[in-house]
């Protein structure tokens, strides 16, 4: 299902040059319409081409206003029914809503540590942002070789 912007709850993230869903989405379908000139919507975000959109929901995920929903296409299932995922610190709460207007809510969990403690590199050694336009990994050799962790793991050596 691809993503819907509902125009009651998008703000434009306040008229910044990129909103957040235009940041977070790796295939750039997500563009606000400043003046209204492409979708009679001023000042709200849209997704430009839903039949390319890779359903990864970052942008349902990530919009502050929670204005993004998940929709079926209206020629296959008709408007009516949306899937909305409302992102913790700890869990994702999805609201499923019917067309006949039932409503269900599942509460997951998303992580096992406590937001903010991830240590990226947990003892490995950092990457080299120097190295960040050369061939390879930038940081193959900081972890001997271009696997990173033990190679006496490795199956075909
Ligand atoms: S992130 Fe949400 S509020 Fe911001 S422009 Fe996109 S849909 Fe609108
Ligand atoms: S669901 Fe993913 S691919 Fe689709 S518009 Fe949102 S961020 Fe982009």
């Amino acid at each position: 299902m691809p993503t819907f912007v509902r125009t009651d709850k998008c703000d434009g993230c306040k008229g910044q040059d990129k909103t957040a869903c235009m940041y977070i989405c790796p295939h750039d379908l997500m563009k606000l319409d400043k003046d209204g000139s492409e979708t009679g919507h001023a000042m709200k975000s849209y997704n430009q081409e839903p039949e390319q959109c890779w359903e990864c929901y970052s942008c349902v995920k990530i919009c502050p206003q929670n204005a993004i929903e998940a929709r079926h296409y209206a020629d296959v299932v008709p408007l009516g029914g949306s899937v909305q995922p409302l992102r913790g610190s700890d869990s994702i709460m999805w609201t499923i809503k019917f067309r006949n207007g039932t409503m269900k809510r599942f509460r997951f969990p998303i992580r096992t540590t406590p937001e903010g403690s991830i240590e990226p590199y947990a003892g490995k050694a950092e990457a080299n942002m120097a190295k960040i336009s050369e061939n390879g990994f930038f940081n193959h050799m900081e972890q001997n070789g271009y696997r990173a962790g033990n190679p006496d793991e490795l199956i075909c050596k």
